[in-house]
């Protein structure tokens, strides 16, 4: 399959009185419709800079970002940014919340309503609806923060450590469950995180970034051999010890 997106050799700095931080150098790769690219690299390496680069937020400073859609046309995929919090409003109900996007890009059409109803149904927050945020708990605010974020139909989102606020438990299950869901919508998806064990389970592609300014280290295909489809079965792969010494190789390794 051919990419949608491709990065060539990207680089960006932040400028500021201090002086200059070198954030990313030489960043080439490509990703293709459909895949699930996770993102792993040290603290504060430049990981989320990179993802406000692909979001179109920041302007790279170096490189160019090739756009190659399947049916030729040029124009850059439109894209879904979820962050580490959910960003809920609590002066609003859960579906007020979720359709805060559509209003503010005036896209409140009937389709796209009657489809943010759909994923209502689909991801059992229908009598959830009318209540505030604080009233539901962090799988279920998680998986209202991805309703929003489909409202907008992305091709493309971008997740930044979208599940690191939740406890580890709750996490196992809200992250193979919404990595479920978005699979299931066909989008492609890249992901920032800083547990390996959670990229190799959701991932069919790890990207491992260097320290600051990040390079591409490495990339690591992942190919699983799973049982059954439950959220840990992933974990329980045969591959995946192998997977996890050569990312944690990879990781520790500083050369
Ligand atoms: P990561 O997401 O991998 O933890 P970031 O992309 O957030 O890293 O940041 C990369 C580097 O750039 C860090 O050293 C950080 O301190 C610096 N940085 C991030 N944002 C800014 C900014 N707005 N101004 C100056 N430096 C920044
Ligand atoms: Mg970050």
């Amino acid at each position: 399959m051919s990419n949608i997106l491709e990065l060539k050799k990207i680089g960006y700095s932040y400028h500021s009185l201090q002086g200059e931080t070198l954030a990313l150098q030489d960043i080439s790769f490509g990703i293709k419709e459909g895949e699930f690219v996770a993102i792993v690299g040290p603290s504060g390496c430049g990981k989320s800079t990179l993802l406000s680069i692909i979001a179109g937020l920041l302007k790279p400073e170096a490189g160019t970002i090739l756009v190659n859609n399947p049916d030729g046309s040029l124009h850059y995929p439109h894209i879904g940014y979820m962050l580490q919090r959910d960003h809920l409003f609590e002066w609003r109900t859960v579906y007020k919340n979720a359709i805060l996007g559509l209003e503010i890009n005036h896209m409140l059409t009937e389709e796209r309503l009657a489809h943010v109803d759909q994923l209502f149904i689909d991801y059992n927050l229908e009598k959830f609806k009318n209540k505030r945020p604080s009233e539901l708990s962090g799988g279920m605010k998680q998986r209202a923060a991805l309703i929003r974020t489909l409202a907008m139909d992305p091709q493309l989102l971008l997740l930044d450590e979208p599940f690191s606020a939740l406890d580890y438990q709750t996490r196992l299950m809200v992250s193979a469950d919404i990595c479920h869901l978005i699979r299931n919508a066909g989008k492609t998806m890249i992901i920032i995180t800083h547990d390996l064990s959670e990229a190799i389970s959701l991932a069919d592609r790890i990207i491992v970034l260097s320290k600051r300014p990040a390079t591409v280290k490495k990339e690591i295909p992942i190919q699983l051999t799973l049982q059954d489809d439950s959220p840990l079965a992933a974990r329980n792969a045969p591959e995946f010890a192998d997977y996890f010494k050569l990312l944690w190789e990879e990781m520790t390794n500083e050369s």
